[in-house]
């Protein structure tokens, strides 16, 4: 069993650790969020007085922290106390270059690294069901699976440093652009008269299918299972979809890759959160082309 340091115990990181101690590793963390320490402690996780507290002798460090500047500034510019030979995972949706940074300034002190970031929201944390998509060395891979797998059932090794990343935020762009055109469609449909449960019938059996639409259905009562059921409540928010298709933008000016539809999708996240509705759930942005659809505001 190893002796796991880790700092960030918020939404995510809190069951992630909670994971990680219910199979038996020795797991000490740190937040700078009094409120979150406490919740930590409520739960029965060992909280550090402080990040060099948390990873000292660790064998292996963890990080899940809101963004490339949070990771930078903890894993790099602190000047922790990283135990010779020491795998560092950064689990955070971050941008690219900060990533690159972050494996770039470990490797000169000889340690391994990992960019590990999840998809699959807090649900997912809790349940231990998370996806996991791995950039790095094969051996530093090996030496988290085992790790990864207690807090999650995708482990995919997506390829070299920087590549967990890379396919989280082309990822989460494909996801914001296909609710935004599950919620066109579904608005158009409206408008000409169609019935949404026969247009939801035809097209998810026809070239139209795909996850945001079948699995995911921004209109309540076509998907049960779907946040649009319960007012756009719990599920993966939209102030997240848009922090990741500003990544996706950030990524695309810098590797020159044409997004057109991804910069439209960060443009409407980003009226539909100044509008308020960041806290709901990403499927909520159908309420932003349709907005006589009825929704109690909190
Ligand atoms: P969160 O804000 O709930 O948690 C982040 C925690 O980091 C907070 O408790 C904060 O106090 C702590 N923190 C900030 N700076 C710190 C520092 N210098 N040292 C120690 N702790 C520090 O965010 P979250 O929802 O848990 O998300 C974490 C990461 O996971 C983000 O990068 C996010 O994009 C990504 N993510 C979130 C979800 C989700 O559904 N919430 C899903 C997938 C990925």
């Amino acid at each position: 069993m190893a002796i796991i340091g880790f700092i960030g115990i918020g939404n995510m990181g809190l069951p992630m650790a909670q994971r990680l101690k219910d199979a038996g590793h020795e797991v000490r963390c740190f937040d700078t969020s009094a409120a979150a320490s406490q919740r930590a402690e409520q739960v029965g996780l060992r909280m550090r007085p402080s990040p060099a507290a948390a990873v000292d002798a660790a064998d292996v460090v963890i990080t899940m922290l809101p963004s490339g500047r949070h990771v930078l500034d903890v894993l790099v510019e602190a000047g922790l106390p990283l135990r010779d030979g020491a795998l560092v995972i950064d689990c955070s949706t971050i941008d690219v270059a900060s990533c690159t940074a972050f494996h770039e300034a470990l490797a000169r002190k000889g340690l391994a690294t990992l960019d590990a970031p999840v998809s699959g929201g807090v649900a997912g944390a809790a349940a231990g069901t998370l996806t996991f998509m791995v950039g790095g060395t094969q051996a530093a891979f090996e030496r988290a699976e085992g790790l990864l797998r207690a807090m999650g059932k995708t482990i995919v090794h997506a390829g070299a440093a920087g590549a967990g990343q890379a396919a989280k935020i082309c990822n989460n762009m494909l996801a914001g652009i296909s609710m935004l055109a599950v919620s066109e469609a579904l608005a158009l449909a409206r408008r000409l008269g169609l019935d949404s449960h026969k247009f939801f019938e035809i097209a998810s059996k026809s070239s139209g299918q795909c996850w945001a639409l079948t699995s995911y259905a921004p209109e309540p009562g076509l998907v049960p299972t779907a946040p649009s059921n319960r007012d756009y409540e719990g599920g993966f928010a939209s102030d997240l979809m848009l922090k990741d298709l500003r990544l996706a933008q950030q990524a695309a000016i810098t590797g020159q890759s044409p997004t057109p539809l991804g910069a439209a999708a960060a443009a409407m996240y980003a009226v539909h959160c100044a509008n308020g509705r960041g806290r709901l759930d990403f499927s909520s942005i159908i309420l932003l082309l349709d907005p006589t659809r009825a929704r109690v505001e909190a």
